[in-house]
């Protein structure tokens, strides 16, 4: 390795360590930190990022970028100036007035978002909302773009995706999946009451992590913990910790959210450490940590063969309710899908229109096709197209989601990417594996583990998500494996 690459290897492990320190500060301040600490914790977690952000995005820094080259472009080297000079142009092209002006206006939006929420009238939220789209049309002008100005925005969250591939394959979902949708909802619905009675908490709780010893979460390098909203965060390979929450009313939310977060958490901790400390052992796009959480949830969390090992128990466990459940009355039940007006509380099937709907709107409104005063009333068209279903307020409706509020556009296409990508990463692994179903019935996850760390988690950053579908499938992003998937399993569930 040259000098130069070697320089910017210990600025970059700083800038590194900076971002690590402040994840470690928001960790404690969603866990453990005291109510009335939240003030100063907002300002000491800015003051780390601002620091990082200065350090990376320095003359220095830019002078090292500027003169390391890579001899052998197929080397780690290469794949760590690449990725550097990536994030030092997005990340030095905006002007610090304009990010500073954004946040203020972010922390302005946050509050009228409570207020419009608490009072369902979107007009409270209207005007700093169309401050924030404005925001971001501005930057997707700064940075630029080829086709269209979503894509500047999905770049962010989903390198190299276009707004014109995702809209491509999101319609072709669209159209397949609404048919299934109304399909199912004339089919007669499974008894799922018994998952709703009141769950002693503490059992709840050694369920998950029962949960996470059989799948195997390495707690050598990770921890469970309670938080309001579940989330996985990384301070080092060496450390990857999840959050759940647990409701005493629903048997199975918690253990869903732990499985969802473990997945996310299992991609971090198998990055290869040869990249520790160089902003390369993290996940390569939000669509692809998407995948591994969802495969684990839904592909894993929500099979038959899943329960026929872990059952038994939870029946031992919960006897009272659980004794008389057979094994397919549960499996229905954990599958249950009714078109609902919450995206977070949506089932496996019906979740990826909530996302679409999202997509739509989103590309339309930075395009300018759209304006915010619009909104309110193309949602419940949507809904009403795509779900059957129509919220009686706003707060139910658009107003129900926190990422417009923090001016995040083009997050929204990443969940229903994962879904999709987790679809079709599954679909290979069964292919390579023997039986990967029967292993999974007797509890085995060794090999499943093994194959995503192979083909996935070990190359963190170093391999794009196009890289690693195509590497693994010989294709590009597709719905139909997920489509496939979903036809045949609740095809069985509900007989059509
Ligand atoms: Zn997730």
């Amino acid at each position: 390795m040259n000098s130069t690459i070697l320089n910017l290897k210990s600025r970059i492990a700083e800038v590194a360590d900076l971002k690590s320190a402040a994840a470690v500060l928001e960790w404690d301040q969603e866990t453990y930190m005291p109510d009335n600490a939240g003030e100063v914790r907002a300002l000491q977690v800015a003051t780390l990022r601002k620091f990082a952000h200065t350090v990376f995005t320095s003359d220095e820094t830019a002078k090292l970028l500027d003169e390391a080259t890579a001899d052998d472009q197929e080397s780690d080297e290469a794949r760590l100036l690449s990725i550097w000079k990536r994030d030092f142009e997005r990340a030095s092209k905006l002007p610090p007035e304009l990010v500073f002006e954004k946040t203020k206006a972010i922390g302005r939006a946050k509050e009228s978002w409570k207020q419009a929420r608490l009072h369902q009238d979107f007009t409270r939220f209207e005007s700093d909302f169309s401050r924030l789209v404005d925001f971001a049309r501005q930057e997707s002008s700064i940075i630029g773009y080829d086709e269209h100005p979503y894509d500047t925005l999905l770049d962010e969250f989903e390198p190299n995706m276009t707004t014109r591939e995702v809209k491509t394959v999101f319609e072709h979902l669209r159209s397949s999946l609404v048919p299934i949708v109304q399909t199912i909802q004339q089919c007669k619905q499974p008894a799922d009451q018994f998952l709703y009675e009141t769950y002693d908490v503490s059992k709840l709780w050694d369920l998950g992590m029962d949960v996470l010893h059989l799948v195997g979460y390495d707690f050598t390098r990770g921890r469970q913990d309670l938080s309001t909203h579940p989330f996985s965060t990384t301070f080092d390979i060496s450390d990857v910790r999840i959050t759940t929450r647990i409701a005493e009313n629903n048997l199975v939310s918690g253990l869903f959210s732990t499985l969802h977060e473990f997945g996310h958490a299992l991609y971090e901790q198998g990055v290869d450490p040869k990249w520790q400390r160089t902003l390369l052992a993290e996940g390569t796009s939000l669509g692809i940590h998407e995948s591994q959480s969802r495969l684990w949830e839904n592909h894993i969390g929500r099979s038959q063969a899943f329960w026929e090992y872990l059952l038994p128990h939870l029946q031992t466990k919960f006897p009272n309710t659980l004794q008389n459940i057979t094994l397919s009355e549960f499996y229905r039940a954990i599958n249950k899908v009714q078109p609902s007006l919450i995206r977070v509380d949506a089932d496996e099937v019906t979740y990826p229109l909530h996302v679409l709907l999202r997509f739509e709107i989103e590309a339309d409104l930075i395009e300018g096709r759209l304006e915010v005063r619009e909104l309110p009333e193309l949602w419940r068209t949507k809904m009403q197209t795509y779900l059957g279903v129509v919220p009686e307020n706003e707060t139910d409706g658009i107003l129900q989601d926190i990422h417009w509020s923090l001016g995040a556009f083009g997050y929204f296409p990443t969940y229903t990417l994962g879904t999709l990508y987790a679809a079709q990463f599954f679909e290979q692994a069964s292919f390579a594996l023997d039986n990967l179903e029967s292993q999974i019935r007797s509890g085995q996850y060794s090999p499943l583990k093994n194959w995503l760390k192979t083909h996935i988690h070990q190359f963190g950053r170093a391999k794009s998500a196009k890289e690693l579908v195509f590497d693994i499938t010989n294709t590009s992003l597709s719905a139909e494996p997920w489509l496939k998937y979903i036809k045949t399993k609740y095809g069985d569930l509900y007989e059509f």
